[in-house]
């Protein structure tokens, strides 16, 4: 049996800040609490972090956001690059390719250029294409490359992050549970810690924790079947990989008038991606294997039992996208995260006290960013 490390003491003194959650949210508030001077604290449920943020593909997909989400995905970006030297970690800039391989997808992306200018977007051909993916679809017409987008492996940068703050003197209390949030106070399965203020970042588990604030926000869980799969030495990618069915996903593609005639002939031409809103997008990890994703369920409660057809869906589509046949598995997962009408669900529901949650799907991507405005709104 695991002998399971020892979660350090409660504060017994007040903090300034406490924050509930340490995925990707909660310790970029810590983060960002910690450089406005702030003493802070972070209280954990697990023995370490196995949440969305762990679990995800570590694409920093700062280009394709929109809105507010385009604003602290470009905060965000800055603090990731910084961060990363400060912990020591992997933030490779490394940009994104966006694989057409229909003229309808094209066409977004040519909009898309057409409204970020060539900072942004790169229109590629199908040459152009081949130069970041070398095995390919044989049907890719052409494509984008965004060099703002970043990569980093999720399962060293949430370690790191967690690591660094120890080090700054912000305890992390693990394998503690938050039953109550109160002005002034937070109840832990460990006892009481007393903060001026507290920030709530339990990601989909808010609808546990606060019911009304999640049903107010009309939030419900978001599942993904996740898929690691070994390639072939020779398949060396350093972009995230997005394609077609991706512009049906981010705002910044989605919102373009051309997307519509994606949305229709998926709808017509494959209904089976539809139905399962697949998202066929990968990363390489640094040991070469292949993240490789995602379909999307939506419900309040999942059903326990995985469903193979959906793994074989992505490895269909994923085969065919890396023109590699018979993908092998060495890993496969789901991943749940909170989802809304909203992007981002950030309530102040007592004094002091604020629920942040990344509502999305995009919390590697905002986080940083988002958790410098609620600071800024906070103290
Ligand atoms: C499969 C998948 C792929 C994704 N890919 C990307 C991507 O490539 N790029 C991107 O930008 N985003 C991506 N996302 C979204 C991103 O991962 C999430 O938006 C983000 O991780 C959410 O972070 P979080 O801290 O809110 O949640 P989590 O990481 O789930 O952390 C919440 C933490 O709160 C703790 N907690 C819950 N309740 C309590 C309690 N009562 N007391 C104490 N602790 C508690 C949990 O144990 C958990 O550790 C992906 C998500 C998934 C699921």
């Amino acid at each position: 049996m695991t002998s399971l490390p020892e979660p350090s003491a409660l504060p017994s003194s007040p903090v300034d800040l406490l924050v509930v959650g340490a995925g990707v949210v909660g310790l970029a508030h810590a983060v960002e609490a910690h450089l406005r001077g702030l003493s802070v604290a972070v209280v954990e449920r697990d023995a370490f972090a196995v949440g969305a943020s762990v679990r995800n593909f570590g694409h920093i997909c700062t280009t394709a956001q929109d809105g507010t989400a385009l604003a602290y995905a470009l905060a965000a970006r800055e603090r990731w690059l910084w961060l990363a030297e400060k912990a020591g970690f992997t933030a490779l800039e490394c940009g994104t390719v966006v694989v057409a391989r229909r003229p309808d997808e094209l066409t977004v992306l040519e909009e898309f250029a057409a409204v970020r200018g060539p900072d942004q977007v790169v229109l590629l051909d199908r040459a152009g294409v081949a130069t970041h993916l070398p095995a390919h679809d044989s049907a890719v017409v052409g494509g984008a490359y965004l060099p703002l987008d970043l990569r980093v492996d999720p399962r060293e940068v949430i370690p790191a992050v967690s690591g660094w703050l120890a080090e700054q003197g912000v305890p992390i209390t693990w394998r503690t549970n938050v039953l109550a949030v109160e002005p002034g106070l937070v109840r832990t399965t460990r006892g009481d810690v007393r903060a001026a203020r507290t920030v709530v970042a339990v990601g989909h588990d808010v609808d546990r924790l606060l019911p009304e604030v999640a049903d107010d926000a009309g939030l419900t869980r978001c599942r993904l079947q996740m898929l690691q799969v070994a390639v072939p030495k020779e398949v060396r990618v350093r972009p995230g990989v997005l394609t077609g069915l991706s512009l049906l996903r981010y705002r910044g593609f989605a919102s373009l008038p051309a997307a519509e005639r994606v949305r229709a002939r998926v709808e017509r031409e494959s209904p089976e991606l539809a139905d399962a809103v697949v998202n066929l997008m990968f990363t390489q990890r640094p040991d070469g294997d292949i993240v490789l994703g995602d379909t999307h369920h939506y419900a309040p409660t999942h059903e326990p039992f995985g469903d193979e057809a959906l793994a074989e869906l992505v490895l269909r589509e994923g085969s065919r996208l890396l023109g590699v046949p018979g993908l092998r598995v060495r890993k496969r997962w789901h991943g749940v995260y909170a989802s809304a009408p909203a992007d981002f669900l950030d309530r102040e529901v007592a004094d002091g006290v604020r629920v942040v949650s990344v509502t999305s799907g995009i919390g590697m991507t905002t986080a940083h960013g988002l958790a410098g405005a609620v600071l800024d709104a906070l103290i």
